[in-house]
């Protein structure tokens, strides 16, 4: 049962964030308008529930005990019109089809999690920037901060608590949609053919993905003929023919995030002593799991204040001006009671800075009370973002920095007696009118060149990876894992 929060003064409560210095807050111009939208935000169901995160937690548990791998992936930024069947399915056939790479090749369960069904709001760097408007004007405007805040287009930058509520409804929509496509077979082992992605035009890439294919469907074949397949025993619901899959967003926009945190009371649960049900509290019900970004991870901050009171697995994003100390600091207040799996850490410093900054950080976390509890996972694709010299107006990565970043994470952690658990990733299977992947990062298998970054770059936000390259990457983990 989930009823509404009510808070105590002294303790954590779902708005004692409000007391602290909030980074990155937006300036509605209406105050009434903004409180009466998150009263009605604050009445809505629940997008998850507090079972479906614990389910989470049990999974990142055997992360943390380095018996499955953390693949966190998706768009950088969701955008309300992306919301449509064919995006979704794309996005989650791509995760499928890593996660399948990484399983097979690796011999190792995976927990997928999506940066999708929620995933609008985005921290900046700046507040304000030039702009050509349509009639040719050059205007200072608010930058874009997700569509959770304000439009792209330069004449809607006015901050909407209105959309926070199409937030809600477009992330309802998506999960709907996700539930509907797991729940009908998207998955299945059985017809993994239905993987095939017919615009990966690397033969080597094809064919190693087929490859995985015809092993799986021999294998499958072969324990159907001796009776061991569990679905030949009928039935739809078995575990080879649906898989978990769970959302996440970075917990920004703390106002919805906090609309969304419902009190769940253990009593109401059918069996509070089993390991199956979630243990009473405060759950963030917009998403599985939520991170902490770099820019907002002060520890004095309302951010950090808000994240340690809710159930929710958290991550949180570890860049190169965090110190060790701090981070032992920020796990003694986000995590006190040492949970195995409920923080993951982040890694995002970039190729060139990685080999000075982590290892500082491993030692640190090895030296403290969380050694054993926490996760570390690589995003190599936020300290690596430029902007070509020919296309200076556009951000790009290289596929080699962030491959160089993957691997020398992997490297970093084993030979410090450490492990990497998971990877982040800014990626997309989504495809244009004529069937062609996104053009936003640079080299991988299909050896994207500076000069094609133009002809379909699709993002609003940062450069994803797309199918081909995605493949490549789950390639080169599951080869990471297998030595
Ligand atoms: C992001 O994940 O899109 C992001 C903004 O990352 P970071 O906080 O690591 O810069
Ligand atoms: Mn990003």
């Amino acid at each position: 049962m989930v009823s509404s929060a009510s808070p105590s003064p002294g303790a954590w409560t779902p708005t004692s964030w409000r007391t602290r210095p909030v980074a990155q807050s937006v300036s509605y111009p209406s105050a009434s308008h903004l409180s009466n939208t998150l009263h009605r935000l604050s009445t809505l169901p629940g997008l998850v529930t507090p079972h479906s995160i614990h389910s989470l937690s049990t999974h990142l548990t055997s992360v943390a005990a380095g018996r499955a791998f953390l693949l966190q992936a998706g768009d950088c930024a969701e955008l309300f019109a992306d919301c449509r069947e064919d995006k979704i399915a794309a996005k989650l056939r791509l995760i499928l089809m890593m996660s399948l790479v990484i399983v097979w090749g690796a011999r190792m369960p995976v927990v997928r999690v999506g940066r999708i069904a929620g995933q609008y709001g985005k921290p900046r760097s700046k507040d304000k920037e030039m702009v050509e408007m349509e009639s040719g004007e050059k205007k200072e405007v608010l930058t874009f901060r997700g569509d959770n805040v304000n439009g792209f287009s330069p004449s809607d930058r006015t901050p909407d608590p209105e959309r926070l509520l199409q937030a809600y409804f477009h992330s309802s929509a998506t999960l709907n949609h996700i539930h509907g496509l797991l729940s009908s077979g998207f998955a299945d082992l059985h017809a993994p053919l239905d993987f095939s992605f017919d615009h990966v035009r690397d033969e080597a890439l094809k064919r190693d993905y087929r490859q995985i294919v015809e092993s799986i469907t021999d294998s499958l074949d072969f324990m159907g003929t001796i009776g061991a397949d569990p679905s030949s025993a009928g039935g739809s619901s078995s575990s080879l023919s649906s898989v978990d899959y769970y959302t996440s967003h970075e917990g920004l926009i703390l106002e919805y995030e906090e609309s969304l945190t419902r009190l769940h009371t253990s009593s109401s649960s059918q069996s509070s002593s089993s390991s199956r049900a979630p243990t009473a509290g405060y759950y963030n019900l917009s998403a599985h799991m939520l991170w902490l970004g770099d820019r907002t991870r002060d520890l004095n901050g309302a951010h950090v204040e808000y994240f340690r009171g809710i159930k929710n697995p958290i991550g949180i994003k570890v860049g190169p001006s965090m110190q060790p100390e701090e981070l032992v600091r920020l796990l003694e207040i986000v995590d006190p009671d040492v949970t195995p799996g409920r923080v993951t850490l982040i890694g995002r410093f970039g190729a060139s800075k990685i080999e000075s900054h982590l290892p500082p950080l491993i030692r640190a976390v090895q030296s403290s009370r969380h050694a054993s509890s926490i996760i570390w996972i690589s995003d190599p694709m936020h300290g690596n973002t430029i902007s070509p010299p020919s296309h200076p107006d556009i951000k790009t990565r290289l596929f080699t920095s962030i491959v160089s970043e993957l691997s020398a994470s992997f490297r970093i952690h084993a030979s410090l007696g450490s492990r990497l658990s998971g990877a982040h990733l800014e990626l997309t299977g989504e495809v244009d009118e004529s069937g062609q992947s996104v053009t936003e990062c640079m080299g991988g298998s299909m050896e994207l060149g500076e000069e094609m970054l133009r002809e379909r770059y699709l993002t609003h936000c940062d450069p994803r990876l797309n199918a081909e390259q995605g493949l490549d990457v789950a390639f080169l983990v599951s080869r990471e894992l297998r030595e």
